[in-house]
């Protein structure tokens, strides 16, 4: 494995880590999850990341359970929340958003799901048009003194809101926030590239990347319909199959242009994808997520691949996609 800084913290992450999105609780029961975070802490992963709203919660509980199962030294991994969405159907307006009371309420929920007594790192996980960026950074900044909370961040936030939660930070010597969590594939770049490109040097923002995949469809499973049991095969995910497959048919072309890439330098094309990830260095870690061990297997396969990407290969990549 290797490991990275997350932005000019002191922290290092796995530059893999590992996400509950989706899969806990619903394609992964407690067993495989076991299997899942076993195989990833074996191979170094040291970040697992969730959040309130993963199947309302579930996905959370079914972590904390593995993981107080697995007896990992608490020392040897760090643990993620986010929360905004709430983790109840048709939230109240206190149970969702980021005002102080559920920052604040979301964060002892997921300590208590979770089974830990700080979270390592905690997002805001979409920015709330209903609260001040001032009352949401004096939440975190509350969470980080109290020790609950090690490192706060966003989670696609413009750059400007960013910008602003650092301005309020600073003029009241609070907690700035360390990290970003934005989407980043091969199908969905300006954000990462360009929109916060400003806020790497200026901040030492780290990012914690999610979708490397873009939902399995950089894994080119999708190239001949939509499997069975695949995610976008998923009940209550038709929205997903929308934004993913559906909306622009110009993606899965792109996709079909990478499959003679991955196929030349004789890898999977999951495994081309993660590493094109993992070759931007404001990427602090990417974030795997999957179904099937094998997946998870052959993922992690990703950072040999690394090294062989050079220029030329690089460019052949994002000719594929332009
Ligand atoms: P990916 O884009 O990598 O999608 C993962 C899914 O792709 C798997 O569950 C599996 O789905 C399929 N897959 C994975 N590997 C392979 C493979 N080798 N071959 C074929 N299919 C494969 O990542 P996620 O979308 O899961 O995102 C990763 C993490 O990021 C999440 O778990 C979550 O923690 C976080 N996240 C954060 C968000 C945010 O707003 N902050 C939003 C979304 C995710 P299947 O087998 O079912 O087809």
């Amino acid at each position: 494995m290797q490991y990275r800084r997350l932005g000019k913290s002191g922290l290092q992450l796995s530059a893999l880590s590992f996400g509950a999105w989706v899969t806990f609780g619903k394609q992964v029961g407690r067993s495989l999850a076991r299997d899942l975070l076993a195989m990833a802490h074996d191979h170094g992963i040291n970040f697992f990341d969730n959040a309130e709203t993963y199947n309302n919660g579930v996905a959370e509980t079914l972590m904390g359970d593995v993981l107080a199962d697995l007896r990992f030294p608490r020392d040897s991994y760090c643990v993620s929340s986010k929360v905004y969405f709430g983790a109840v159907d048709n939230p109240l307006p206190t149970q969702r958003g980021l005002s102080r009371k559920h920052v604040i309420e979301a964060c002892h929920q997921a300590l208590q799901r979770l089974r830990v007594e700080h979270l390592d790192l905690y997002f805001c996980h979409r920015p709330d048009p209903d609260t001040p960026i001032a009352e949401t950074v004096a939440a975190m900044d509350t969470l980080v003194r109290q020790g609950k909370v090690l490192y706060w961040g966003t989670s696609e936030w413009p750059a400007e809101a960013i910008v602003e939660a650092h301005r309020v930070a600073k003029e009241n010597h609070m907690y700035a926030p360390t990290m970003e969590q934005p989407q980043y594939n091969l199908l969905h770049r300006e954000r990462v590239e360009q929109e916060y490109a400003p806020l790497y040097d200026a901040y030492g923002m780290g990012t914690t990347i999610w979708s490397p995949l873009a939902s399995g469809l950089l894994s080119g499973k999708y190239n001949h319909g939509v499997p069975a049991e695949s995610r976008l095969a998923q009940p209550g995910y038709e929205w997903l199959r929308e934004a993913v497959l559906e909306h622009d048919a110009s993606r899965l072309d792109k996709v079909r242009r990478l499959a003679p890439i991955a196929a030349e330098l004789g890898v999977p094309m999951a495994q081309l994808a993660i590493a094109w990830c993992l070759a931007n260095p404001h990427v602090s870690t990417v974030m795997l997520g999957a179904s099937k061990l094998e997946q998870l297997e052959q993922n992690l396969a990703s950072l040999a691949l690394l090294p062989r990407l050079d220029a030329e290969v690089l460019k052949h990549i994002g000719q594929a996609v332009a």
